[in-house]
């Protein structure tokens, strides 16, 4: 049979939560094309987040697919409390107090446990709640509490976030419980670690220092500080979030889409992986039909080149987490069918010569689409050449072959990547006889088609891109004419 195969070259990105924490649910999110799974470390106990780890595991044993996990840090997020009854209806002009109080909260106050908030905070500050969605201001406060008039009113429920955009706040890259939640997460082994509210390039590097290579670092670009120190974060981080959600909080909303271009793009010419982030479809959190604006806005991000898009609340606690995901899956496929996608790409494309392995890509590229290649299969160990292939945009599908688990499932959120595990190849030859096999396996060539083939030799040591084939499919004409 077959191995499974995605028809598209953008990634989905689904978050997990209390609509997504069963088997089935999880398998059904990976079979309608779910490719990365996010553990929101914000929400849940870290025995729920195992639990969805161990699942995860179990579908990629089962449907024989690697899967890559991110873990979502909560970073300096303000979040408040919870409340008695779950949530409350706040109404414009009524009265409500934010304090360090961890009873639960009612129509009247919230526990907002964050003693530092109260300190910068000053009669006037503006708080917003849920994505901005509810508005505060401050009438008096002191050092455990803050009075506030509602002047936009809204549903205000457990544990949501809390924006302060005119006040700076001191606080450090990682909590105490960002710490705990690193530690945890590459214990039970993620492949992905997500920071939120990075603002330093040295935020992402303490980060790396605590992970010791057991996870790759994304960077969520929330902050109007990350924005402004983008290329420097985006150098020192091995992935890329557009976390709208924030961005649009902490900065006018109409700033985002421009934003949302620019880090996309700075990520594509760097050959790491971009994620956008929040909203996309909205909608579909209590409506099986996503809105028209909704639709357009992820074929925007596809359009844009990003290497994947993000559900949140619509696949963790929605009522359709599967339809969202088909949802994606459907608007990817009709965009990417479009001719005037690939002329997008094409126009997007930075031509980038400076070493041997950005040389060896671009003419795989160049070659696969000038003849009747099908597929570019790249032998890779940091997963860095496949990046590499992957910034190209090919019209042809790349294959990233790889002996590292770790490597393999981290490449699932690169841009058309599909990665396949090989055995340790020592010899050209085998290495050429495994990317025909996984190239014929997974139904992206037969026999009778010709690929390319990209590797390092020697083998095993990173950085040593120095090979191009052109290779048949044919096992037999393999071994009859390449070198050992
Ligand atoms: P969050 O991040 O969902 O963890 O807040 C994404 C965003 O802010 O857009
Ligand atoms: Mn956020």
């Amino acid at each position: 049979m077959a191995g499974i195969r995605r028809l598209r070259n953008v990634k989905i990105v689904a978050t997990l939560g209390p609509s997504s924490s069963d088997y089935d649910t999880i398998r059904a999110l990976f079979d309608a094309g779910a490719d990365v799974f996010r553990l929101n470390m914000s929400h849940g106990t870290h025995e729920e987040q195992a639990k969805r780890h161990a699942i995860i595991r179990k579908v990629e044993e089962d449907t024989g697919r690697p899967i890559a996990i991110l873990a979502d840090l909560q970073g300096p997020k303000l979040r408040t409390g919870v409340f008695a009854k779950g949530s409350e209806e706040l109404e414009a002009g009524q009265k409500f107090r934010f304090d360090l109080d961890p009873a639960e909260g009612d129509a009247t106050r919230v526990c907002l446990p964050h003693k530092e908030i109260f300190a910068a905070l000053e009669p006037g500050s503006a708080l917003l709640v849920n994505d901005g969605k509810i508005r505060l201001k401050v009438e008096d406060c002191g050092a455990g509490h803050a009075n506030c008039v509602v002047t936009t009113g809204g549903t205000i429920s457990n544990r949501k976030g809390v924006n302060v955009p005119d006040v700076v706040l001191p606080l450090a890259a990682l909590s105490d419980k960002d710490r705990a939640d690193l530690e945890f997460a590459c214990e039970l082994g993620v492949d992905w670690l997500a920071l939120s509210f990075v603002q330093r390039p040295e935020d992402v590097t303490e980060a790396r220092e605590l992970a010791k290579g057991r996870a790759a670092i994304l960077s969520k670009i929330e902050k109007p500080a990350a924005v402004k120190a983008y290329a420097a974060i985006l150098a020192a981080s091995d992935g890329i979030m557009v976390a709208r959600g924030d961005l649009g909080v902490e900065l006018p909303v109409h700033s985002v889409p421009p934003i949302q271009k620019q880090l996309v793009r700075g990520a594509r010419a760097a050959a790491k992986p971009v994620i956008v982030a929040t909203q996309m479809l909205e909608s579909m959190i209590e409506s099986p039909m996503p809105t028209r604006a909704e639709v357009s806005d992820v074929a925007t991000a596809i359009y844009e080149g990003a290497d994947a898009v993000m559900l949140s609340a619509e696949s963790a606690a929605g009522d359709y987490p599967v339809e969202a995901v088909a949802t994606m899956d459907s608007v990817a496929k009709s965009v990417e069918a479009d001719p005037t996608y690939r002329e997008v790409i094409e126009a997007s494309r930075r031509v980038s010569r400076t070493t041997i392995a950005d040389g060896i890509v671009a003419a795989s590229r160049e070659i696969a689409e000038a003849t009747d290649i099908h597929a570019i299969c790249c032998f890779t160990q940091s997963g860095t050449t496949a990046s590499l292939v992957a910034r190209e945009r090919p019209s042809v599908p790349i294959i990233a072959l790889t002996p590292i688990p770790a490597t393999l499932r981290r490449l699932c959120l690169t841009w058309g990547v599909h990665c396949v595990l090989t055995d340790s190849i020592e010899r050209f030859k085998m290495a050429v006889v495994s990317a025909a096999r996984a190239a014929r396996e997974y139904g992206f060539a037969t026999e009778t088609d010709q690929i390319v083939v990209t590797a390092g030799v020697p083998f095993n040591v990173k950085g040593t891109t120095n090979i191009l084939r052109v290779a048949p499919c044919d096992e037999r004409l393999i071994f009859r004419t390449d070198p050992e």
